[in-house]
C-alpha cells in the first residue's frame, strides 16, 4: 500500500459529485495510494472503481460500503472495508435498502410540497442519477428551486433529523449491520464519531459496538482538529479500536469539506488494517498495487 491512504469517499452512486473513475483519479493527483471508496448502502461503483484502479500501477483499492444505522435519537454510520460485495444474500440486503430509500425520498418531497417548498420528483431523480437516493439529492433540487441557497441550508431548515421534511428509513441497530459485514468478511469502522459525542453515551455505545465486532473508529476525519483527534485515539485505545480515517469527500462544497488524501491518516492504522484482512483471508478481495 502506498503512503498516503484515503478510507472514506463517495461517488455517483450515492451522492458523491464525481464518477468513481473521476474520484481515483482525483484522488490519485492527490497523492493518494491507497484508496476505499465507500458509497451509502452500495456497491454498485465498486466494478468502475476497480476498472479504474488497474490504470495506475502504484494503487490500491480497498472494496468498502458506508451503512446507515440508528439508535434512539441519532444516526450511526458504519464503514465496511475489505467486504465480499458479490455475496448474493448481502446485495440482496442492499437492494431492499435503496427500496427503503426511494420510498422515504418520494414521503420527502411530498412533505416539501405540503410545507410550500415544491420541488419535482424527476429532479430529485436527475440529481440521484444511477445509484442510492439520498437527501443530498433533495437538498440539491431546492436550492435550485430556490427555495434556499446550499445544501447546508437544505439540512439546517428542512432535512436534518429533526427537520420539517424529514423521514426516517428503514432503521437499522448498528449491531445488525457489523454482523452483516462480519458475515461478507468485511471490516467494520465507526464513521465520524463527533457526531455521536452530543449525546453524550459514545462510550456505551463503543463498549456495544466493540461487542458485536467493531474494529475501528475514524479518528483522522474533514475538520478534526488536533484535540478531538486526540480524544479519538485514546478511546480507540480504551476499546482496542483500530484508529483510521478519511476525507468522506463528496464534492458538494462546503466548510467541512476536505479533498481525498487531504486527511493527516498516519500509516501504522492503515497498516494494522491490511495485517488484520490478511489474517482474516480477505486481501484478494483488495486491488493491491502490483508496484509497491
Ligand atoms: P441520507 O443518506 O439520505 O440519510 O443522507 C445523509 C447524507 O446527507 C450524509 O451522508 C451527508 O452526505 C449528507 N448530510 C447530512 N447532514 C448534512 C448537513 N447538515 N449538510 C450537508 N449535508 C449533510
Ligand atoms: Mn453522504
Ligand atoms: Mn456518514
Ligand atoms: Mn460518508
Amino acid at each position: 500500500m502506498g503512503s498516503l491512504a484515503d478510507l472514506h469517499c463517495h461517488s455517483t452512486f450515492s451522492d458523491g459529485r464525481l464518477t468513481p473513475t473521476e474520484l481515483i483519479d482525483l484522488a490519485y493527483r492527490n497523492g493518494v495510494r491507497t484508496l476505499s471508496l465507500t458509497d451509502h448502502d452500495i456497491v454498485d461503483g465498486l466494478p468502475e472503481a476497480f476498472e479504474a484502479a488497474e490504470r495506475y500501477a502504484d494503487f490500491t483499492l480497498i472494496p468498502g460500503i458506508e451503512m446507515s444505522t440508528d439508535v434512539p435519537g441519532n444516526e450511526v454510520h458504519i464503514l465496511g472495508h475489505f467486504i465480499d460485495w458479490h455475496d448474493a444474500a448481502f446485495l440482496d440486503g442492499l437492494r431492499r435498502l435503496q427500496e427503503s430509500r426511494l420510498n422515504r425520498a418520494h414521503l420527502m418531497v411530498e412533505k416539501l410540497v405540503s410545507l410550500g417548498k415544491p420541488i419535482s420528483w424527476g429532479r430529485v431523480e436527475f440529481f440521484a442519477g444511477e445509484g442510492a437516493i439520498g437527501r443530498p439529492h433533495i437538498a440539491l433540487a431546492l436550492v435550485e428551486a430556490g427555495h434556499v441557497h446550499s445544501v447546508n441550508e437544505a439540512f439546517d431548515h428542512y432535512l436534518s433529523r429533526n427537520g420539517p421534511a424529514y423521514v426516517p428509513r428503514d432503521r437499522l441497530r448498528p449491531e445488525e449491520v457489523i454482523s452483516l459485514l462480519l458475515g461478507v468478511g468485511g471490516i467494520a469502522t465507526l464513521a465520524h464519531p463527533r457526531e455521536l459525542l452530543a449525546a453524550g453515551d459514545l462510550a456505551n455505545l463503543l463498549e456495544a459496538l466493540k461487542a458485536a465486532g467493531l474494529t475501528g473508529i475514524e479518528t483522522y476525519y474533514q475538520d478534526y482538529h488536533p484535540e478531538e483527534v486526540e480524544n479519538f485515539r485514546d478511546l480507540a485505545s480504551r476499546y482496542d479500536l483500530i484508529p483510521l480515517g478519511g476525507s468522506d469527500y463528496h464534492g458538494l462544497g462546503g466548510p467541512q469539506q476536505r479533498e481525498p488524501g487531504d486527511i493527516p491518516l498516519p500509516i501504522e492504522p492503515v497498516e494494522k488494517l491490511f495485517a488484520l484482512a490478511e489474517q482474516r483471508g480477505a486481501l484478494e478481495r483488495a486491488r493491491i498495487a502490483p508496484a509497491r
